[in-house]
């Protein structure tokens, strides 16, 4: 039913648009074209601005033909991560990647790939459909911004499918709570090789914080890492400030609290102990100086936790049941755009497009799954206009 030529050809341009997290702009306004070429209505929102991008997220109306038909929302991000410019794909054996110099960024010009085809099929065909609703996002790979700041009052849908992991083989619809945390570890700097009793070394603190820490996979639901640590400036100074910036997420309130309070206890405990006495004065008690801790933690995210009998998800099952394909229902440990959806009021479900690796220069692109995709978002769009669920 797609135009699978087309599609791979519209993927592979995509591509080649550098479009890295708060630069979205040059893929935004191609994308505006071709949507208005079909007919559709365009605007920006304001969470460009609100992240400093140089684009907010294009939403797009393309008016249903069929006025019984209940609104129906897509979404896919137009941002992609680093290392991601001058990125040159090239098909071979049925998958597109990249030269191995950046990653591909399917994830996640895929998603926004399969959404423009999916509409461009819709007009050509002729096909029944409501209205649909799209959110091409900004700065999802930096914390879902775009979709946090998104306007979701420009929307009347109450459901749809967000195209953003990996395999259409999967449904994904549970996605994780998270929290960042920041803990800055303040010592006290001292000459390395002339009194070191003086320092205290903010990097062995940490280091015992760290040490001691749980971190990896916690549970079946529950996640965490350090992922950036900072800190010292010469080998012959004790260091005063160590940096270390890490995450944890889970499916479960509970355990997620309690991975962030152990966390914070381990760099808490680590700062009690440490302690030294200057005598840099002619008082003979001198001056106790202590480690101190500053703690920034911070909600990124919201979980997601769409019922398997909810409206997409059986819109989903029932179009790829009707392809004659299997799908099974995924539980993720990312987060994605769909995360802030489903807290905003429209049940949506997260549809792989066939990508792989992502992340990394090895990223690929399956080209029967990505085409299966599409055929699957168009039969649930059909469904939708003829209020089968
Ligand atoms: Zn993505």
């Amino acid at each position: 039913m797609i135009n699978t030529e087309r599609m791979t050809e519209h993927v592979m341009d995509l591509i080649r648009i550098d479009s890295p997290s708060r630069r979205e702009k040059e893929v935004a306004l191609r994308l505006e074209k071709e949507m208005k070429d079909l007919g559709a209505e365009c605007f920006y929102d304001d969470a460009g601005d609100k992240v400093n991008g140089n684009v907010g997220n294009l939403i797009v109306r393309l008016k249903g033909n069929k006025s019984d038909a209940p609104p129906f929302f897509l979404s896919a991000h137009m941002d992609t991560v680093g290392p991601g410019e001058g990125i040159k794909p090239r098909v071979e054996n049925g998958i597109i990647k990249s030269d191995g110099t950046t990653i591909l960024g399917s994830d996640d010009k895929s998603g926004v790939a399969v959404i423009v085809e999916v509409l461009r099929t819709l007009k050509e065909q002729n096909m029944p459909h409501g209205d649909i609703e799209i959110a091409f996002t900004i700065c999802e790979e930096v914390g879902l911004l775009g979709a946090k700041h998104i306007d979701i009052s420009k929307f009347r849908s109450s459901y749809g499918i967000v195209l953003d992991s990996s395999t259409p083989s999967r449904l994904v619809l549970r996605c994780p709570s998270a929290v960042k945390m920041e803990f800055t570890v303040h010592g006290l700097e001292a000459h390395a090789g002339v009194c070191p009793e003086n320092g205290l070394s903010a990097i062995k603190i940490a280091s015992e914080a760290i040490a001691g820490m749980k971190l990896g996979r916690i549970d079946d639901i529950t996640t965490a890492n350090i992922g950036i640590i900072h800190g010292g400036r010469a080998t012959n100074i004790i260091p005063n400030l160590v940096k270390a910036v890490g995450e944890a997420r889970s499916h479960s309130e509970e355990s997620l609290k309690a991975q962030v309070d152990h966390m914070r206890q381990c760099f808490h405990d680590a700062v009690s102990g440490y302690e030294v006495t200057i005598h840099d004065d002619l008082s003979l008690e001198g001056t106790v100086r202590v480690a101190t801790l500053e703690e920034k933690i911070d909600r990124s995210y919201d979980r997601m936790d769409v019922p398997p009998g909810s409206v997409p998800a059986r819109l989903v099952e029932t179009a790829v049941a009707n392809l004659g394909h299997k799908i099974e229902h995924h539980t993720s440990g990312g987060g994605c755009d769909a995360n802030y959806f489903n807290k905003m009021g429209v049940e949506c479900v997260n549809l792989g497009t066939g990508m792989y690796d992502l992340h990394t220069v090895n990223e690929y692109l399956v080209l029967e799954e990505f085409y299966r995709c599409s055929e699957i978002v168009l039969e649930a769009v059909k469904l939708n206009a003829l209020n089968i669920k």
